[in-house]
């Protein structure tokens, strides 16, 4: 495994997403995922599924300091009060003390982020969460939590894969110490077949979707977050870290940059 180490965080480089899984087979996909060797889970508190997630981290006798959990709060939830309910009641639903990472989910332009950002922090030092993070911010937004937040902010979550770039944010981050995870790093199963990411993949007997993972990964700070219910296709994403692409096929797939968005609200 590989880690982005910084500010004392230790994040696995890849995680499984969690979004869409529900019930029995949220249980079973995160059991399996854990089993693998997966130690790194993201979920949210919208994804309305972290009972399930709590059920898995019980049921795999993994010890606790050695899994990075992450979760999010909604953009409905950001003022003060809610954002320590919401979390308390997360803890409750994972089973846990805390989490390792807490994102703001979702930028609310109607709640001062001054406040929500002062209560993550009570909750830091509480010792419920370990780090701070956002998600879905752009560079500005994130640049301002960061003047404004009492305790560092470490990670930036946003769509990442290589038909979006994300280049300005990313270079901040480079440059101010935070983790990018990429989410619907797989652009959602729509690319899993494309000819650049299979031609390249030829070279070191892997497929489009760890090409695209390795293609991630091997970016400072990049961090990656694919989901997937499927035993094989877990496997096959955390199969990527005995092969390296050559700079010029790093820049081949850099090229496919389209502007493609999935995820709106
Ligand atoms: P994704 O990870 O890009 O794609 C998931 C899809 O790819 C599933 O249909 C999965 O199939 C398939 N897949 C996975 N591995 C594969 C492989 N090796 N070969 C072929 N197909 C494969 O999309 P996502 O779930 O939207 O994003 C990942 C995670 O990011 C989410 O689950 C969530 O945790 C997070 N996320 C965060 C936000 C946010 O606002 N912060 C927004 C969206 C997502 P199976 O499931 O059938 O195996």
């Amino acid at each position: 495994m590989e880690y982005i180490e910084l500010q004392d965080m230790k994040m696995p480089v890849i995680g499984l997403g969690t979004w869409n899984l529900r019930r029995n087979e949220c249980v079973q996909a995160v059991t399996t995922a854990l089993k693998i060797g997966y130690r790194h889970i993201d979920t949210a508190q919208m994804y309305e599924n972290e009972s399930e997630i709590g059920e898995a981290l019980v049921n795999v006798s993994v010890p606790r300091e050695d899994i990075f959990l992450t979760t999010k709060v909604w953009s409905n939830h950001l003022h003060y009060n809610d954002v320590i309910q919401t979390l308390n009641q997360s803890l409750q639903k994972l089973q846990t003390d805390y989490v390792d990472l807490f994102l703001i989910h979702w930028p609310n332009p109607a709640i001062s982020l001054t406040e929500t950002l002062k209560a993550m922090a009570q909750l830091k030092t509480e010792g419920k969460v370990k780090f701070l993070g956002v998600s879905n911010f752009n560079t500005e937004l994130l640049h301002q939590a960061q003047d404004i937040s009492p305790v560092p902010i470490v990670n930036v979550q946003v769509e990442y894969h290589p038909f979006l770039s994300q280049k300005s944010l990313l270079e901040y981050c480079q440059q101010n110490g935070v983790a990018l995870t990429a989410y619907c790093p797989l652009v959602r199963g729509r690319e899993v077949n494309h000819p650049v990411f299979e031609q390249i993949g030829k070279k070191y007997k892997k497929t489009a979707p760890q090409v695209i993972l390795r293609w991630l990964i091997q970016q400072k700070n990049v961090a990656v977050i694919p989901k997937a219910a499927r035993r094989e296709h877990q496997l096959a994403n955390f199969d990527i870290f005995d092969f390296h692409l050559s700079d010029e096929e790093m820049q081949t797939i850099f090229r496919l940059e389209q502007g493609k968005r999935i995820v709106t609200i």
